[in-house]
């Protein structure tokens, strides 16, 4: 389920994935059109939109593996050991979902 909730969005993220629910900043529409007014064409706005929703949808995957909990604990290991962009669950939802604990593979 896809709930619009900027409050609750840190700075400078646009989505956020806590089971069973996606966060976003903004409506599909609103997204859309600041891509358009940018001068991207539609096409690929609507492809970024959704490629946001299956990343974030990876991310309920793995909450789901490590049982919520778990996945906050690991997810913040990572985070403070990597960073955000080299996190092993960022790399998996930005690369796509293969396997069960596909994450393992980019630690
Ligand atoms: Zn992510």
């Amino acid at each position: 389920m896809i709930v619009v909730f900027p409050s609750i969005i840190p700075n400078g993220y646009k989505a956020m994935a806590l089971y069973p629910f996606i966060f976003v900043s903004e409506p599909k529409g609103t997204y859309v059109f600041k891509l358009l007014s940018k001068g991207l064409e539609y096409s690929k706005a609507v492809g970024r939109w959704e490629r946001m929703i299956a990343h974030e949808r990876v991310h309920h995957k793995q909450q789901k593996e490590l049982l919520f909990i778990g996945f906050l604990l690991v997810y913040l290991y990572f985070h403070l050991r990597y960073g955000y962009r080299h996190n092993p669950m960022e790399k998996e939802a930005v690369h796509g979902r293969k396997k069960r604990f596909g994450w393992t593979e980019y630690i």
